[in-house]
């Protein structure tokens, strides 16, 4: 019996992976995690801009750093 799996440990193991900002659309570097309220991404530019106002707002910002 043979059984085969695929595995994806092939791709770079990212934490955002092919995602677009939702400002601008560009790739984006960091996702931010709304507390009941989903998430977003957002690109570098995005996430610096808005950084403050949202961890205020008591999102938790992951990624790469900025
Ligand atoms: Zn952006």
């Amino acid at each position: 019996m043979t059984t085969t799996f695929t595995t994806t440990q092939e791709r770079t193991p990212v934490l955002v992976d092919l995602q677009l900002c939702d400002r601008c659309g560009v790739r984006a570097r960091v996702r931010v995690v709304l507390a009941g309220a989903g998430e977003l991404y957002l690109c570098g530019h995005h996430a610096g801009e808005f950084r403050d106002t949202l961890e205020r707002a008591g999102a938790t910002l992951e990624g790469v750093a900025l």
